[in-house]
């Protein structure tokens, strides 16, 4: 066994939960993906198996889930399909200072119709890259029951754990 990074095999294998906070969101922990603790590098060291589509499929869970889109949340969405603030801006008809607002202050995040629009822009955007066809009737999904979901965009998440083992994540909103 041997750090990925570094070569040694000064390694400790870990197994606990992985705490992915280098996805650029601060909650989520991988479930079954082997890692270790490297001494030389000081650090824990994990390979994700096909990275970007795990990056890609957080970005749709993120979407199709009734929890609110925070500075967080918005830049991890925004930087996943390559947009600057000024392109979201643009798509969403507002300047780019709002933009730089919403992904800086946690108390100045879009309103619920805001909210919205960035899903379904960022939708389209990622239809249009060619991520997921089944994203829009996710999207789809949320938005027809959305008089039943507005109260939980309110909601902020907790945590979020993936699976590897089912491919799934879970999610724990506070
Ligand atoms: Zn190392």
């Amino acid at each position: 066994m041997q750090c990925p990074i570094c070569g040694s095999s000064k390694v400790r294998k870990m197994d606990e939960v992985y705490h992915y906070a280098e996805c650029g969101l601060d909650y989520v922990y991988l479930k079954g993906i082997p890692h270790l603790y490297c001494q030389k590098c000081e650090d824990e060291v994990v390979e994700i198996p096909r990275e970007d589509e795990l990056l890609a499929k957080l970005g749709e869970f993120l979407v199709t889930h009734p929890v609110r889109l925070g500075p967080q949340e918005i830049r991890y969405l925004r930087k996943l399909v390559g947009w600057s603030q000024e392109e979201l801006g643009r798509k969403l008809d507002i300047g780019r200072v709002t933009i730089n607002r919403w992904e800086n202050e946690a108390q100045a995040g879009p309103g619920i119709p805001a909210d919205i629009l960035i899903r379904i822009v960022w939708t389209n955007e990622c239809i249009r890259q060619s991520c997921s066809p089944e994203l829009r009737v996710q999207l789809n999904g949320l938005l027809e029951k959305l008089d039943q979901v507005t109260s939980l965009i309110k909601q902020h998440i907790r945590r979020v754990t993936y699976d590897a083992e089912s491919g799934e994540f879970q999610l724990e909103a506070a």
